[in-house]
């Protein structure tokens, strides 16, 4: 038994809501959580989750067809709201009122710069992922296929396929207790993360191609406008993964994204690297994430936001 597990339990109407623009480990996360919740709570009469539109690559994750984008009337009242991976109170977007109309709350996490915002909070910024701590909460043996798959899905993402530094034995011991409930593994890394459409290679050829190498090396960033991506097709949504491609670079230990998110806005995607802690610059601008995976929104020239994070890099390096 767990927190989350005790709050369920007394909940017979429960929200699950994630981040703006969910990520595969809010995916993973909040419907490995809902599947479950589903399949072993029949006391739960009502119970919904919530996100913006995803990719269409996540499509296979069970319960995406149920998934609310809307908020109707009757949503303002639930026993219990659980926010997951969503690292501020917002980044729940529209969802917010959902939270603040509930009887409780829990917020399950790794982001290290949370700031505790729910009226319970399991936060572990040791954790690989969201997914990662779901799986702790739950029961193994009550855990599907279904269940499974979301939160392998979850993992799988957050840790560039068990490769970053928040890769811990433990997360390979959850990635094989979840490979047991017999999941597609190959068939889930293979479409949800490598499978990339022709217009979305193209575009992320032409972002490479304008890449800029600076600090003697050590830095790269691109831009990509509305007008980029207009000429390929493809949305803000298509180019997740361009940054950490960059930060593949040898001899670089800071990579960003800064695509167009509003007329005058442009929204930071930050990989690093050793040492250089990208979150301490987000958070400077109201944004946030974890030490190697960070990002923030900011108004203005491209080229001056570009120049103005990379002078608070340079201080790191
Ligand atoms: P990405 O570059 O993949 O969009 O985000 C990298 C990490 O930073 C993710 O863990 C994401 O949740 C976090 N992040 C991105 N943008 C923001 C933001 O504006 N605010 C906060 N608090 N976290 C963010
Ligand atoms: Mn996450």
């Amino acid at each position: 038994m767990s927190r989350l597990t005790d709050l369920i339990e007394d909940a017979e109407s429960i929200a699950v809501i994630g981040h703006i623009r969910p990520d595969g480990d809010d995916l993973g996360s909040c419907l490995g959580l809902y599947n479950y919740i589903k399949e072993n709570y029949p006391h739960v009469t009502r119970l919904r989750v919530f996100l913006e539109k995803a990719a269409p690559k996540f499509d296979f994750l069970k319960g995406m067809d149920e998934v609310s984008h809307k908020i109707g009337n009757d949503d303002k009242d639930y026993d219990l709201v659980a926010c997951l991976d969503c690292a501020t109170k917002d980044r729940l977007g529209e969802f917010d009122i959902i939270l603040d109309g509930a009887k409780h709350s829990i917020c399950v996490d790794h982001h290290k710069t949370n700031p505790c915002y729910c009226e319970f909070n399991d936060v572990r910024p040791d954790a690989s992922s969201t997914s990662e701590v779901i799986y702790e909460l739950l029961e193994d043996d009550r855990i599907s296929l279904d269940t499974a798959t979301c939160l392998y899905t979850g993992i799988a993402h957050d840790t560039g396929i068990f490769q970053y530094s928040a890769t811990s034995q433990r997360t390979m011991e959850i990635g094989g207790r979840l490979l047991r409930k017999g999941i597609s593994a190959e068939e889930i890394i293979s479409n949800s993360y490598y499978q990339k459409s022709y217009d979305q290679i193209r575009a992320w050829g032409y972002a490479y191609e304008k890449a800029v190498l600076c600090e003697r090396g050590r830095c790269i960033y691109t831009i990509m406008t509305w007008k980029d991506m207009k000429k390929f097709g493809i949305t803000s949504m298509d180019l997740d993964g361009v940054s950490s491609e960059l930060r593949n670079v040898s001899g670089v230990l800071f990579s960003m994204l800064l695509y167009q998110d509003g007329s005058n806005e442009f929204k930071a995607s930050m990989r690093s690297t050793g040492n250089v802690d990208c979150s301490a610059v987000a958070v400077k601008h109201d944004g946030g994430g974890h030490a190697h995976a960070s990002g923030c929104t900011c108004q203005g020239d491209p080229e001056e936001i570009a120049a103005m994070i990379l002078s608070e890099i340079r201080e790191q390096l």
